[in-house]
């Protein structure tokens, strides 16, 4: 048991995330308090958020690509739901596209 230094209530160790720096090697905040903190974080820094992921996937755009693609091949070879919908989904959006085109 473990007491949270936010809401000082005292919890299991499963209620706490891993903290490697710490010296139990759990973080000083229940799990509920970190993901209010991080959703707060979030609302109070949208704009500088939104902006840096922007910015990470126009620098890494390559990498990413590449990551889908491994990803997907992945899928395609374990997943036959993954295959099935992929191959579907495909055709119909092709069907959709050329029935818009032609009007
Ligand atoms: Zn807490």
């Amino acid at each position: 048991m473990k007491k949270c230094s936010k809401c000082k209530a005292v919890k299991e160790l499963s209620d706490f995330y891993p903290h490697r720096s710490n010296k139990d090697g759990l973080c000083g905040i229940c799990k509920v308090c970190c993901s209010k903190e991080s959703r707060e974080r979030y609302v109070k820094n949208k704009d500088y958020i939104l902006k840096q992921n922007k910015r990470y996937r126009q620098q890494h755009r390559n990498q990413i690509k590449e990551r889908r693609k491994i990803y997907r091949t992945h899928k395609m070879n374990t997943d036959v739901i993954y295959k099935l919908s992929y191959g579907l989904r495909r055709r119909l959006n092709n069907a959709l596209n050329k029935n818009f085109k032609e009007g």
